[in-house]
């Protein structure tokens, strides 16, 4: 399964990315997990990603393009992937569109979680992410059993630079401008499937599961 998952911050894509990831066996590919994972390294190109992200906007394709060719030659890859956070424009899709077919390789399905922006705003802003795997809670909605500890691996919770209320708002005008544009470009590819985000994520995950029915899917034995 090669499956791109579409929508604004905060949709859901990287609960449901880990969750398909858990039940397929193939890797969750998060372009923002890649970054942030430079961003940590504290070396001049990280530097210069965060100056980015921090302010919500997307870091340059060319940057982003090589991080993403180079998770796609790891070994874990071969046999499928979810992308989460990648592509998020035009550019990036006809890359990714490139890139695959050189390998002989297509997309099997792009499934876009809708979410109205006032949703996007309370559920970012209560979102923690742990800083050792990478796995997301809110403070309201998915509070993890001991505050501020990762259940899944005792790892301290932060919030995210860029989850504050004014940068959120950037992303999702960002989100609308250059990320949006994508539904049109893969519904014209016949590829796009469109999945509400409202809901509890074992509901959504119903949804895109409902969504993808009758595709060939590896579950994970
Ligand atoms: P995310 O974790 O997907 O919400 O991404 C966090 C931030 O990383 C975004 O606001 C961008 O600054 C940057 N980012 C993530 N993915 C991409 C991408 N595909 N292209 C450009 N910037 C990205």
């Amino acid at each position: 399964m090669r499956l791109v998952l579409l929508g604004p911050p905060g949709a859901g894509k990287g609960t449901q990315a880990q969750a398909l990831s858990a039940l397929w066996g193939i890797p969750q590919i998060a372009s923002g997990d890649l970054l942030r994972a430079v961003v940590r390294e504290d070396s001049e190109l990280g530097r210069e990603a965060a100056s980015y992200m921090d302010r919500g906007q997307l870091v340059p394709d060319e940057f982003v393009l090589k991080l993403i060719a180079e998770r796609f030659r790891k070994k874990d890859a071969r046999s499928g992937f979810i992308l989460d956070g990648f592509p998020r424009n035009v550019r990036q899709a006809e890359a990714l569109g490139t890139g695959l077919e050189h390998a002989g390789l297509k997309l099997d399905k792009v499934v876009a979680v809708t979410l109205p922006d006032e949703e996007v705003v309370k559920r970012i802003s209560g979102r923690r992410t742990c800083r050792n795997c990478a796995a997301m809670y809110h403070v309201v909605f998915e509070p993890p059993a001991e505050p501020g500890v990762c259940d899944k691996c005792g790892g301290e919770l932060y919030q995210r630079e860029d989850d504050g209320e004014d940068t959120v708002r950037e992303r999702i005008k960002v989100y609308d401008e250059t990320t949006r544009p994508l539904l049109d470009y893969y519904g014209r590819l016949g590829l796009l499937a469109q999945v509400d985000g409202v809901g509890r994520p074992d509901e959504v995950e119903k949804r895109i599961l409902a969504a993808l029915n009758g595709m060939a899917v590896p579950i994970k034995g």
